[in-house]
């Protein structure tokens, strides 16, 4: 399951809470996040789950 992709319903409708812009699904070496490249934050996804906080977002280098 780890690998799972987001459910595209979800992925429609899902946007940077930050900015409530479009989010970029990208693979990294700990496993694919929505990156916001306006904010450049990553935020994680937890089992297929998008984790959509700011707290928990990684910041891009
Ligand atoms: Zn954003």
């Amino acid at each position: 399951m780890t690998d799972r992709l987001i459910e595209p319903w979800l992925r429609e409708i899902i946007r940077c809470p930050r900015c409530k812009g479009d989010l970029t699904d990208t693979t990294t070496e700990s496993g694919v996040e929505l990156q916001c490249q306006a904010c450049r934050l990553g935020y994680p996804i937890d089992s297929g789950i998008p984790v959509l906080l700011v707290d928990l977002a990684r910041p891009l280098g």
